[in-house]
C-alpha cells in the first residue's frame, strides 16, 4: 500500500474530533511529501534537528509537532515555528520554553506528558508533580506558554486490558485538571495518545489527538 493509501485507511477508522498527526521521525523529504500531497498537514519529529531541517524544505502551512524527549538546549532552534510541544515533563522545561517563546515573539502550545507506563524509562510527570507546578505563583508568570492538555504512552505491552487502562488513568488526569485548573479554558482540550500499536483502543478511551508513524510511513530502521 502506498502512503496515501495508508494515511486514508488510518483516517477512516478515526472520529471527526480527533486529529491524525503523522510521525515522520526518520523518513525521508519524498516521503513526508506523499503525506502532505494527500491532505495531510500534522507531522509529529522527535529530534529537533530533524524537524528544523524538514521545516525548511516543506511548504509552510505544515504543523510541526514535537513529540520527543526535549532538551532544554535545543528549543531555540524551533521556537519560532513549532505547532505544539507534546512532551513537557518537568517545571524547568515548561520555564524554559517559556523563555524562548518569548524571545521568538510567541505564545508556544504544550502539552504535559504524564508517565502512565509501567516501565521506568517512559518519561512524564507525576499528578503531585503536576499539581505542585499548577498550582504555583511561577506558573501563573509564564506568559508565553499555552497548556492544551495532556499526553502519555502506553506500556509496550500485548495486554489490552493494561493499555486501556492507562489510557483510562491519562484521561482521568485530563478530567481532574481540568476541573481544577482549566474550567472555562477553551485552550485546555487535547489528550494526546495512541500510536500505531493502540491507537483504536486510546480512541475508545478519549484520545484527541493520535499520533501514528509505522502504520503510515512502514516501520523505521535505525542505524
Ligand atoms: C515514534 C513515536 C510514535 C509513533 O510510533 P508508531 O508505533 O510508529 O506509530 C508516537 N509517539 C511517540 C512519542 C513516538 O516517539
Amino acid at each position: 500500500m502506498s502512503i496515501a493509501e495508508n494515511i486514508d485507511l488510518v483516517k477512516s477508522h478515526l472520529p471527526a474530533q480527533v486529529q491524525l498527526i503523522a510521525v515522520s521521525k526518520t523518513k525521508p523529504v519524498e516521503m513526508l511529501m506523499e503525506a502532505y500531497n494527500q491532505g495531510q498537514r500534522a507531522f509529529g519529529e522527535n529530534k529537533v534537528q530533524e524537524m528544523t531541517a524538514k521545516y525548511e524544505a516543506m511548504p509552510k502551512d505544515i504543523e510541526w509537532h514535537f513529540i520527543g524527549h526535549l532538551q532544554t538546549n535545543k528549543i531555540k532552534y524551533m521556537a519560532s515555528f513549532v505547532h505544539l510541544i507534546h512532551g513537557v515533563d518537568s517545571f524547568k522545561l515548561l520555564k524554559a520554553i517559556n523563555t524562548e517563546a518569548r524571545k521568538a515573539s510567541r505564545v508556544i502550545s504544550c502539552l504535559l506528558q504524564f508517565h502512565i507506563a509501567e516501565e521506568e524509562t517512559k518519561f512524564g510527570l507525576s499528578w503531585e508533580e503536576a499539581k505542585e507546578m499548577l498550582q504555583s505563583d511561577e506558573f501563573a508568570e509564564l506568559e508565553n506558554v499555552r497548556i492544551c492538555g495532556v499526553m502519555g504512552m502506553a506500556t509496550f505491552t500485548d495486554d489490552e486490558t493494561q493499555i486501556r487502562k492507562e489510557f483510562a488513568s491519562l484521561k482521568h488526569h485530563f478530567d481532574r485538571l481540568k476541573t481544577a485548573y482549566f474550567s472555562g479554558n477553551a485552550a485546555f482540550k487535547d489528550i494526546s495518545m495512541g500510536m500505531s500499536g493502540d491507537y483504536l483502543l486510546a480512541i475508545e478511551e478519549g484520545s484527541t489527538m493520535v499520533r501514528i508513524g509505522s502504520t503510515i510511513f512502514g516501520e523505521r530502521q535505525y542505524y
